[in-house]
Order: C-alpha cells, then sequence, then structure tokens
C-alpha cells in the first residue's frame, strides 16, 4: 500500500473515532519524524557521531528535562555523587548537573517527539504505543473504539514515511 493510501486510511478511522484533522495530522508528522530517526540511528554512524549534552545535564534544564545518558552509558557516576556535607548544596547541584554525559542528537529529538506524541494523545482520548524498529510500525495508538489494524491489536498504526535509499546514501556517507 502507498504511503498516499495509508494515509487516506488513517485519515477516514481517526475521524470515525471523532478526532480533528489537526490532531491527525500531527500524529502523522510525528511518526515520520520517529520513523527517519531510527532508521538514522540504525544505519549512520556519523548520526552517533552528532553528540549533545543529555538534556538534564543542561545549565538551567527543567526538572522534568529527561536523563538519556544513563541508558546510553555516558552518565558519570562517581562524579555526579553528592558531597555529605548540607553546606554544598549548589556546589552538588552543578556536581550532578555535570555527571550527565554526552548522547547522539537524535535520542534527544526521539525522546521530545515521543514526549509529544503522549501529551498529544492523553489530550485526545488516545494512547500511543512506540516501537523501536524502524523496519515495524514506529507508532500505534489506541482509539476509543477498540478497532485495531495493527497485527498485536493493540490500536490503529500511524503510517510514516521513512527516507528513500538515495537520501540515506546522502545522509551516511
Ligand atoms: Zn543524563
Amino acid at each position: 500500500m502507498s504511503y498516499q493510501t495509508e494515509r487516506d486510511e488513517f485519515f477516514s478511522i481517526l475521524g470515525a473515532e471523532g478526532i480533528r484533522p489537526e490532531v491527525t495530522r500531527a500524529l502523522l508528522r510525528e511518526s515520520t519524524t520517529l520513523q527517519r530517526l531510527a532508521e538514522l540511528e540504525c544505519s549512520s554512524e556519523r548520526a552517533d557521531r552528532d553528540q549533545v549534552r543529555c538534556p538534564a545535564g543542561r545549565l538551567g534544564a527543567k526538572k522534568s528535562a529527561p536523563c538519556l545518558c544513563k541508558d546510553y552509558g555516558s552518565y558519570d557516576s562517581t562524579s555526579g555523587a553528592p558531597l555529605l556535607d548540607p553546606g554544598l548544596r549548589a556546589y552538588n547541584a552543578a556536581r550532578a548537573r555535570k555527571a550527565h554525559g554526552r548522547i547522539p542528537r537524535h535520542m534527544v529529538k526521539s525522546a521530545a517527539s515521543t514526549a509529544r506524541v503522549v501529551k498529544l494523545c492523553q489530550a485526545h482520548n488516545l494512547v500511543a504505543h512506540f516501537g523501536g524498529d524502524p523496519r515495524g510500525c514506529m507508532l500505534v495508538v489506541s482509539v476509543p473504539s477498540g478497532r485495531t489494524n495493527d497485527w498485536e491489536r493493540r490500536g490503529i498504526a500511524v503510517p510514516s514515511q521513512g527516507y528513500t535509499s538515495a537520501q540515506m546514501e546522502r545522509m551516511c556517507r
């Protein structure tokens, strides 16, 4: 099935569930974002070398900023351990921040996209399920009626448009 056909079908299914077109469009956009980031992650060493600071370790990071470097393995727990002196609170906070390491930029982007999808779904009576394998379905949403079309019967698969092989070739050189 072509992307266009999948997209039309997705619009009509979500429309029947009472989901507004702009919400459906946002889900399609995020699904493509997640798909492309996963493709990059799988196939490009260059994508892994393009690194940024862990969101939780940035200067002025919000409390809600996710730590992604612990999973990635670049968190330095020895330098992050607090010193046992109550007078050193500010110093300890700075130490804790500096313990966060660097991670590939695509991880930060994926986490941000995932958070946007979760928020969008919560606001519109949908439940998001994420798949990590770009060969499979990256995003499925459970709809109010319980209708499903994914093979795990969790919900409706959100179509995505991956990179063409030519685009991939250019990026991964
Ligand atoms: Zn971190």
